[in-house]
């Protein structure tokens, strides 16, 4: 058994309070490779910003648990490296699909989890929350839930189409199954591909994809029935059109990749919304900025000088999304 907290870690519940008490979201990055972690580390000292590192089933597959967990300590200790007195780092598991999951994760250094029983039956969904919560109470972690469905993919989790949440079903949801925070199904979707063409409309003037707005009117019901309860939001990556006209540019193929516009998350950081995972757009800058370097150096075969120009890339990301979005800055 390791505790988050000899890592250096903290979980979400502080954290969660004055984000919503102050109108701004916590950025949720994902990650698995080194690049990607000191990226997160750097953006989140530079901008003063609290963050939560997370990691997905598969993310953990690919990298391996135990290092993560090492990986994890290790972006506090060089926070700390960096100038950063008292880091706000937090280590998340999202979407875990099973109790046993959650619990090794808990057991591992994790201080954060998610249990996603979304796809199961609504009581069912309950039971199994309730079952992690009590694991993790007892441990000081702090417990994701979800509610609704959301349409795309990322790594095992996939639907065809979406579920918006029923506003009736929050307050008796969060009170029986005690999660610290609930994931909301509102028309963000997983991917690089959230809608289809035909979900969407044209920009006359660039030909780009205009994806359907999200639905705030649900949001701000869930708000009013679960005053100050923090709400989270996942599938909230942009999909930078640069970036996808660079990989596209440079031997790439993402046709009508489309994201969710950053003036909505704005609005939603402003609102009980204190939780906002962006997955694809690091997945895009990295790609972008391996893909350019390769078209115009073919010479180059040193990971470093490839590397670490997706490292630059995927920071200036970070720091965008901290700073222009989600308002997170300056809170450390
Ligand atoms: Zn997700």
């Amino acid at each position: 058994m390791t505790s988050y907290k000899e890592l250096g870690l903290v979980n979400t519940r502080e954290m969660f309070k004055k984000a919503v008490a102050g109108g701004y979201a916590i950025p949720a990055f994902n990650f698995n490779t080194l690049e990607q972690m000191q990226a997160i580390v750097q953006a989140a000292v530079e901008t003063k910003s609290p963050v939560i590192m997370q990691v997905s089933k598969g993310a953990r597959n690919y990298a391996n648990g135990t290092i993560l967990r090492y990986m994890a300590q290790g972006a506090v200790e060089y926070a700390k490296e960096l100038g950063c007195e008292n880091p706000q780092i937090v280590l998340h598991l999202d979407h875990g699909d099973s109790f046993e999951l959650c619990k090794d994760c808990i057991d591992n250094g994790f201080s954060s989890v998610m249990f996603d029983g979304s796809s199961l039956p609504y009581e069912e969904n309950i039971r199994i929350t309730k079952q992690v919560v009590e694991y993790a109470h007892a441990h000081d972690v702090t417990v994701e839930a979800e509610l609704g469905v959301l349409a795309g993919v990322e790594d095992e989790v996939a639907s065809e189409v979406s579920h918006y949440t029923k506003p009736e079903e929050v307050v008796d949801f969060s009170t029986r199954s005690g999660c610290d925070s609930l994931a909301i199904s509102i028309g963000t979707s997983h991917g690089a591909y959230k809608f289809t063409p035909e979900q969407c409309t044209r920009d006359p003037k660039t030909g780009k994809l205009v994806p359907p707005p999200l639905a705030f009117d649900i949001l701000h019901e869930i708000e009013k029935r679960l005053p100050g309860f923090p709400i989270v939001l996942h599938g909230s990556s942009s999909v930078p059109q640069d970036e996808v006209d660079t990989i596209n540019a440079h031997g790439g193929k993402l046709p009508d990749a489309v994201g969710i516009p950053e003036e909505q998350l704005r609005e939603a950081s402003k609102s009980a919304v204190c939780k906002i995972n962006i997955d694809s757009d690091s997945r895009l800058a990295m790609t972008a900025a391996i893909r350019k370097h390769f078209d115009e150096k073919p010479g180059d075969f040193d990971p470093r000088q490839y590397l670490k120009p997706a490292r630059e890339n995927m920071k200036k990301m970070y720091i965008h999304k901290i700073v222009e979005v989600l308002g997170s800055n300056d809170k450390l």
